[in-house]
């Protein structure tokens, strides 16, 4: 057999060839007409995609180096923050949050779970600055609770702002930015928009534009002030990612192009799709006898499952690989050999899911043990998964409903 490469990791994720070709064909230098019409246009691509008034702004980093931008730019040293952590993602912000001086308050949970509004209520002091949070906690595959959150924190009265890093959130989970009170939401390129690793992007709030003009921390590159103005101009403030820049212009006119040419619209139907492709991977898995690592709570980013006991999940990760050059990720640090992760954003639909869950069919008598095993029993769950969905979106006559 032939064996055809595919990514099914929560970043990197498969690129769109459309995204591609207009990388391939980026040739333009970045002072010039060309480049600033590009950028404006992606600019204002992104502030409908993540579906916000708020400046958005696209910076050359990985998503971390945005992350990083949104603690050193509202925060200065001995400022109290309350960080929500529940895996290796919360981990970042706890040591961002102490690089640059802060005093961290941490909510930890338990890797899969998710916090309570009572806990974070109870953690929020009267001079809690800012609340570092993720949307989906890529390394669990955990759902936290934005949107009670930032409620929370509004009708609590309280000052802090709220930072939510949606690098895997953006495209899989719906957000109301300024209806909430988000004041920082962060996204990456390698995620649910189709393009490569190499940019971040954030929205800003009034609020935190405002906190940043009294923030001590020291920044340069992550100056977003700066990286503000240069934007009004149409401009970033350095040599940007102008093939990256290109390319997501292109991932944006595809996700409009699946709702009619209406890109909100298309995030709405990105973000339904992968319900429903996390749907048939968690009823897949069920049906095959395993445990999923974040039940309560899932994301629609990716889904985590644990391998079962005595078994390591490198062994999943490798046969996939080996026998079906399919990528999907093992557990992040202690989590490695407990469990195997499978991605649901961005370029992935029905077909691509459906030849993974027959993937793991063929190797789940070796890898997996499952014991009673019979080609067919994962397959059939995420058919019926996904016909009753489709039937349910007919009814209500969605976006997913165009294509069904
Ligand atoms: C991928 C990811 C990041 C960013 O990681 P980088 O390697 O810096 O791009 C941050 N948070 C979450 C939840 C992620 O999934």
């Amino acid at each position: 057999m032939i064996r055809k490469t595919r990514l099914f990791t929560p970043g990197p994720t498969p690129l769109l060839p459309a995204a591609q070709f207009a990388m391939a064909a980026a040739d333009i230098h970045h002072r010039t007409p060309e480049f600033r019409a590009l950028y404006q246009r992606v600019l204002a691509q992104l502030k409908e995609f993540v579906g916000t008034q708020n400046d958005v702004l696209l910076m050359a980093c990985s998503g971390t180096g945005a992350m990083e931008a949104s603690v050193s730019n509202l925060t200065s040293p001995g400022d109290r923050v309350l960080v929500l952590s529940a895996g290796k993602f919360g981990e970042r912000w706890v040591a961002l949050a102490k690089a640059f001086g802060c005093n961290a308050d941490v909510v930890t949970k338990p890797y899969g779970s998710t916090f309570t509004l009572d806990e974070v209520r109870a953690a929020l002091k009267p001079d809690t600055r800012a609340v570092y949070m993720q949307a989906t906690e890529t390394s669990t595959g955990a759902r936290h609770d934005v949107e009670g959150i930032a409620k929370l924190l509004r009708s609590s009265g309280s000052e802090a702002l709220l930072v939510v890093d949606a690098i895997t959130g953006l495209g899989t989970t719906h957000f109301d930015v300024d209806g909430w009170g988000v004041d920082i939401l962060i996204g990456g390129s390698q995620k649910a928009v189709m393009i490569p690793p190499g940019l971040a992007y954030l929205s800003v709030s009034e609020r935190a534009w405002a906190a940043m003009e009294t923030s001590r921390n020291p920044r340069y590159y992550f100056d977003l002030r700066r990286e503000r103005k240069s934007a009004k101009a149409g401009e970033s403030a350095y040599t940007p990612s102008v093939a990256l820049v290109a390319g997501l212009g292109a991932a944006f006119d595809f996700i409009a192009s699946q709702a009619g040419g209406d890109l909100a619209a298309g995030r709405v139907a990105l973000i339904n799709n992968a319900e429903t492709i996390s749907a048939m991977t968690r009823a897949a898995a069920q049906a095959l006898g395993l445990k999923l690592f974040a039940p309560d709570s899932p994301a629609a980013a990716v889904t985590a499952i644990v391998a079962p006991e005595g078994l390591d999940s490198s062994a999943v990760v490798k046969e996939l690989k080996g026998r079906f050059a399919s990528v999907i990720a093992n557990g992040q640090g202690d989590m490695k050999g407990k469990l195997f992760r499978v991605a649901h954003l961005g370029y992935f639909d029905f077909m691509d899911t459906i030849a993974l869950i027959g993937a793991l069919e063929q190797i789940a008598p070796t890898a997996l043990k499952t014991p009673n095993f019979q080609f067919g029993t994962a397959l059939a769950a995420a058919q019926q998964v996904y016909a009753d969905r489709v039937a349910e979106a007919r009814k209500a006559a969605t976006p997913e409903a165009v294509h069904a």
